[in-house]
């Protein structure tokens, strides 16, 4: 995707999130976004959190299937959600260091600390010497 591209959720892919994030609290949820056109997000997938609380690591094979669901709906993956229960839309140092694709977005979903409303979503993108910058989430 081309550097600080605005990114759009469907409804229905926010809705899908929001519930995951619920049900996953107090641990943080994770998830890969798909989607036919980059920058509109269509789609999610699950994947197992096997990280204890405050973290989260996805499962390789939870994400090898996900991948592979994706690409068998003629989708294509273009990043990977996660939530803060009790937290902000920031990335923490971790998340810093596991985010090390450039062309990936990755998303952090805020959420009250059961994963209850309000929810916000923030946006990044890391850039090749490292740097995160915000991407706009619509
Ligand atoms: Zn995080």
């Amino acid at each position: 995707m081309p550097e600080g591209l605005a990114i759009t959720l469907s409804g229905e892919v926010r809705r899908g999130i929001h519930e995951h994030v619920r049900r996953e609290a107090p641990r943080e949820a994770v998830g890969l976004i798909a989607g036919a056109e980059p920058g509109h997000i269509t789609a999610f997938e699950e994947l197992k959190n096997v990280a204890g609380p405050l973290a989260f690591f996805a499962d390789s094979y939870s994400q090898f299937k996900a991948e592979k669901r994706i690409k068998e709906l003629g989708l294509t993956v273009f990043g990977y959600y996660h939530s803060h229960p009790g937290g902000g839309v920031e990335l923490s140092a971790d998340d810093r260091s596991f985010a090390r694709r450039t062309d990936w977005v990755y998303l952090v979903v805020a959420a009250g600390w059961h994963g209850e409303p309000p929810y916000r979503i923030g946006g990044w993108r890391r850039s090749v010497d490292g740097e995160f910058t915000p991407v706009t989430v619509a």
